[in-house]
């Protein structure tokens, strides 16, 4: 384990394998943030996961004992919906595959979701994940992307872990839709551009920056573009030995965010 005293501004905080394992939290994390928060380390929420909305998110990070208000978290589904509007594409009309987050995000920038026959010819395409896929569905996403929608995915994150082990993710399901239609999406998520620059807004202006979080291929990718320190925990998808064969290593390696609190010094 590299242990570093890190002196930090802020900490940007992946959700899933870092506050809690599915329906469990893991240990020590909670109040971990507590204490960065009062040493005065500004947390930011990012997650790739777009089926839930921001109060949702809330809701959920209560019941782990974590207090956030909605502008301390980003998902994909709110990035897609920021570089939407930032692009002038509000009132466009939009075909979807995707769960809540995402459909409550496009809905608030005043989107008009299309269905049907009506939906091979969206001016946008936007792929997410979700549990209720069809053929139709694919089928559809792909007539209008062959007929010039642009094309957005929020994420592309092949598999997340579940109880029994790794689901099919979102990059899955945009998988079927780029190969029938030809073309490659944009995706929002992390380690992309857009996700990486909404989070950077929430910063504001801050320095001293931590990405912390259990997948190296899109928590710490993402953060080393920017040029952040990198910390993975071992509290998810990444255990000691595949921890250990990362290249380039992370920054900082700790068993999960209670350990990580320790190597933080107040921020002054
Ligand atoms: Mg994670």
């Amino acid at each position: 384990m590299t242990n570093p005293h890190l002196q930090l501004d802020a900490l940007v905080c992946d959700l899933d394998g870092v506050l809690y394992r599915g329906e469990a939290p893991v240990p020590g994390a909670a109040s971990a943030i507590s204490e960065l928060r009062e040493r005065g380390v500004k947390i930011v929420f990012a997650t790739n996961n777009a089926t839930k909305t921001l109060e949702q998110y809330v809701r959920r990070l209560g019941t782990f004992g974590v207090d956030a208000e909605p502008e301390d978290l980003v998902t994909s589904a709110v990035v897609a919906a920021e570089e939407i509007q930032g692009r002038g594409w509000s009132d466009r009309s939009v075909f979807l595959i995707g769960g809540n987050g995402i459909r409550d995000a496009l809905g608030s920038i005043g989107m008009s979701f299309v269905d049907g026959i009506q939906a091979r010819s969206a001016e946008v395409v936007v792929v997410s994940g979700t549990p209720e896929l069809t053929y139709d569905a694919i089928r559809t996403a792909a007539f209008a992307v062959r007929a010039g929608a642009d094309f957005i995915a929020t994420n592309d994150d092949s598999t997340f872990p579940a109880p029994d082990g790794l689901w099919p993710g979102a990059g899955a399901i945009l998988a079927a839709v780029e190969t029938a239609s030809g073309r490659r999406a944009e995706v929002m998520g992390k380690p992309h551009c857009p996700m990486m620059e909404a989070i950077r807004r929430r910063l504001d202006g801050r320095e001293r920056i931590a990405v912390v979080g259990d997948q190296p291929a899109t928590d710490l990718a993402g953060a080393r573009a920017m040029g952040w320190t990198t910390v993975l925990v071992l509290s998810g998808v990444t255990d000691e030995a595949a921890a250990r064969a990362e290249h380039p290593a992370p920054d900082v390696t700790v068993p999960s965010l209670a350990q990580l609190r320790d190597l933080i010094a107040d921020s002054g």
